[in-house]
C-alpha cells in the first residue's frame, strides 16, 4: 500500500505567527492533555479552531507543512494530473481573491501573478464558471497545497504577514506544482541536511520528494530554498551547501530566472526564458 502525502507550505517566519495565534489552544490542551505530542495538540488546535471559527485551516493538518492527501503524491502528480489545464499554448489557472483584502492587499497579490504571466505560458484568469480554481484569502499564515488539488483550493495569504513579492511567489509556485528546492530528488548533491540542528519533531520539513526536476539544476537562489537555519533548534545551520558551506542559502526576494524557467518546463511553455541559457551560480548551463 502506497503513502501519499500533499505538501503545505509555512515559512519559518508564518510558522512562528501560526504558533502565536494558537497559543490560547496550546495552553487549553497542554493543560488537559499533558500525555499528547506537541505534533497531536497542535492537530487538535488547528481542528479545534476550525470547527470554532469555520476558517479554512485544513482539517488534516498533522503538521506544519504536510498534508495526508488520499491517492495522490505532491510533485510527481505532475505527472497524471495535478498540473492546471492548458488551453493551446496558455495553461489557464482561475482564481478568485476573497474580498477580506483591500484594494492594494488585491494589488500586490495581481502583481505577482501578472510577473508569472508575463515570463511563464501560464495566466490567471478570475474565476467565472470554472470548477477548479485558486482561492487566496488571509487565513492562518502562508500556506498552499501542491499543484491543482481540484474545485475551490484555498492558498492562505495572511494580511500584513504574507503579502510581501518573496512569499506570494513562493505559495504560487507550490500551486502551479512545486516544491521546496531543498525538498528535490536530487537534492542530496547540493545541499546537506543538519539533521542534529532541527527542532524536536520537525525534521518532517526536510524530507526529500522523487520530484521531477526537468533537467532543470538545484538553484541555490530559488525562491524555494529555505534559509540555512530554517527549523534550526540551536540557531546553527540546518541546511549547507555542498559546494560552499558559507552559502547564504534562501535570501531570494524574488524568482529567479531559473523557477520562471521551470514552469515553462513543467508546462512545456515555449518562451525565449526557457529556451535561453540558464546561469547558475557562475556556471553557464544549457538545457
Ligand atoms: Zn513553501
Amino acid at each position: 500500500m502506497k503513502t501519499y502525502v500533499r505538501a503545505l507550505t509555512l515559512t519559518n517566519l508564518d510558522l512562528n505567527f501560526f504558533k502565536k495565534e494558537q497559543e490560547e489552544w496550546y495552553t487549553l490542551l497542554f493543560s488537559l492533555l499533558p500525555n499528547f505530542t506537541l505534533m497531536e495538540k497542535m492537530s487538535m488546535a488547528v481542528d479545534l479552531k476550525r470547527k470554532l471559527y469555520h476558517t479554512f485551516v485544513p482539517a488534516d493538518l498533522i503538521q506544519e507543512d504536510i498534508v495526508p492527501v488520499k491517492n495522490r503524491n505532491a510533485a510527481p502528480c505532475t505527472r497524471w494530473g495535478c498540473k492546471w489545464p492548458k488551453y493551446g499554448p496558455d495553461v489557464i489557472v482561475p482564481y478568485q481573491i476573497s474580498a477580506t483584502y483591500n484594494e492594494i492587499q488585491v494589488s500586490r497579490i495581481t502583481a505577482v501573478l501578472m510577473d508569472i504571466e508575463e515570463k511563464t505560458c501560464v495566466k490567471f484568469v478570475p474565476r467565472e464558471e470554472h470548477q477548479d480554481f485558486l482561492y487566496i484569502f488571509s487565513g492562518s499564515g502562508c500556506w498552499s497545497y501542491v499543484g491543482r488539488i481540484g474545485k475551490q483550493q484555498p492558498l492562505s495569504l495572511k494580511v500584513y504577514y504574507c503579502l510581501n513579492r518573496r512569499i506570494i511567489q513562493h505559495e504560487i509556485l507550490h500551486a502551479l506544482g512545486f516544491h521546496h528546492e531543498h525538498s528535490r530528488s536530487d537534492r542530496d548533491a547540493f545541499v546537506k541536511i543538519q539533521w542534529n540542528n532541527i527542532i524536536d519533531g520537525k525534521t518532517i520539513n526536510f524530507s526529500k520528494f522523487n520530484t521531477i526536476n526537468h533537467n532543470i539544476s538545484y538553484d541555490y537562489n530559488s525562491v524555494m530554498q529555505y534559509r540555512n537555519t530554517a527549523f534550526s533548534k540551536n540557531g546553527a545551520p540546518t541546511i549547507i551547501a555542498n559546494d560552499d558551506a558559507k552559502r547564504v542559502l534562501g535570501t531570494a526576494q524574488s524568482m529567479s530566472d531559473i523557477d520562471y524557467a521551470r514552469v515553462n518546463r513543467l508546462y512545456e511553455c515555449l518562451t525565449l526564458t526557457d529556451m535561453k541559457p540558464l546561469r547558475n551560480h557562475g556556471e553557464i548551463r544549457i538545457y
